[in-house]
């Protein structure tokens, strides 16, 4: 089972468009799917057609602040294998009252525990910022994917996760990895974005055996292409596979779904590998300073800090 954090600080990305489709899909090839809408703004839960402002239902608000609350009061299904657990408009308020929680950056993990063998891939839609709840989506996943555009402040951003990620790593979730980034919106044509993909590739490249959280990190393949339905359907409640099964950006996400399928049973086999061969001697290798992320190039515009 793997848990995925779809992280970046930065609003307006793709981060929920990609857990949603990317969700959908994989529970259209026979995968168990759990989405957990970790963003005030509620917009993954609006996607799959539930309303956040109703306060009677149970929502991940009520996960987080609530010792009593349980996973099954709260859990909602939208189709045969998918499982969503929705976020409300108070949600904000949580990251002010777990400030004063025991072990507050586990809450969820520990709230999510009982459904880890009951699915096959949990999906965190995170909201943008690096607070609380974002420690708490990056203490239960075990790999964080960056949905983000191809442009020059995008790289600053993505050093600054990067960091970010590096920390966790080093106290609450040392199982922490960063899988890659997927291209949302992507204007391949550009000379500017073909520019900053070489960049990442380089980076990620350079980084492949450094003791850092994203060494075998990736550029995902396909890149989403920027297409209208995909910004349509939200406001219809839908999935793109309900409102649209057939438009480029509904084949883009089944292709990375089935990416994504590929590495789990890459993994699978690899392990089994691994469990069969004999005992390699351990080689102790002294290793370098990892690479620093990669350096901003020259913003072409003023910075808007999100934070
Ligand atoms: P985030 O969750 O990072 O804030 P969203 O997934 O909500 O970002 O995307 C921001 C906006 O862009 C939304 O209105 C969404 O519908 C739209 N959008 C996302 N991906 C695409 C795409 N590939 N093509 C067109 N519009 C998109
Ligand atoms: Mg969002």
């Amino acid at each position: 089972m793997r848990r995925i954090a779809f992280m970046n600080q930065k609003g307006g990305v793709g981060k929920t468009t990609t857990a949603v489709n990317l969700g959908a899909a994989l529970a259209s090839l026979g995968q168990r799917v759990l989405m957990v809408d970790l963003d005030p703004q509620a917009h993954l839960t609006l996607h799959v057609g539930i309303d956040p402002t109703d306060l009677e239902a149970a929502s991940v608000y009520d996960l987080l602040t609530d010792e009593g609350a349980e996973l099954d009061a709260v859990l909602r299904r939208v189709d045969e294998r998918l499982a969503v657990v929705p976020a409300e408009v108070n949600l904000a308020g949580a990251e002010a009252e777990l400030t004063h929680a025991a072990d507050r950056q586990r809450v969820l993990r520990h709230k999510l525990a009982p459904a880890f063998d009951r699915f096959d891939f949990i999906l965190i839609d995170c909201p943008p910022s690096l607070g609380m709840l974002t420690m708490n989506a990056l203490a239960l996943a075990d790999e964080v994917i960056v949905p983000m555009q191809a442009q020059f402040l995008a790289l600053q951003g993505l050093s600054k996760l990067l960091e970010t990620v590096q920390l966790v790593r080093g106290g609450v979730n040392p199982n922490l990895s960063v899988a890659g980034v997927i291209l949302c919106m992507h204007e391949p044509h550009t000379n500017l974005s073909r520019e900053v993909v070489g960049d990442l590739h380089a980076f990620f490249e350079q980084s492949a055996d450094q003791p850092v959280p994203w060494a075998g990190a990736k550029v995902y393949e396909p890149p989403i292409r920027r297409n209208i339905k995909l910004a349509e359907c939200p406001s219809f409640g839908q999935t793109i596979f309900q409102y649209e099964p057939t438009c480029p950006g509904a084949r883009s996400y089944m292709m990375l779904a089935q990416t994504l399928l590929a590495e789990s049973q890459a993994e699978a086999g690899s392990a089994d590998d691994q469990a069969d061969a004999p005992q390699a001697p351990q080689l102790h290798i002294e290793v370098a300073a990892p690479p620093a992320p990669p350096a901003p190039s020259p913003p072409a515009e003023p910075e808007h800090s999100e934070l």
